[in-house]
């Protein structure tokens, strides 16, 4: 199915994700691009993504954190 397909290559953090939802701006990088290249990308995007991986690791994510910096 077509939806659950594309829940898999979404990021799991993408809900409460601020860079996700625009609202914490990237200056690095427009958010589409950002969006192509880690959090909609699968596994090997968000690995990539320093938020993501301290989402994984860590009980507070910054809230200044990006796919760039931790903060
Ligand atoms: S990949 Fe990174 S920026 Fe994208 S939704 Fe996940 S934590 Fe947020």
């Amino acid at each position: 199915m077509a939806g659950i397909q594309y829940l898999g290559k979404r990021c799991p953090f993408s809900s409460n994700c601020p860079v996700f939802h625009g609202t914490l701006i990237v200056e690095k990088a427009p958010l589409m691009l950002i969006k192509n290249v880690f959090c909609n990308r699968g596994i090997k995007g968000w690995k990539n993504c320093v938020r993501f991986q301290l989402a994984e690791t860590e009980d507070e994510v910054p809230s200044t954190a990006t796919p760039y910096k931790k903060q």
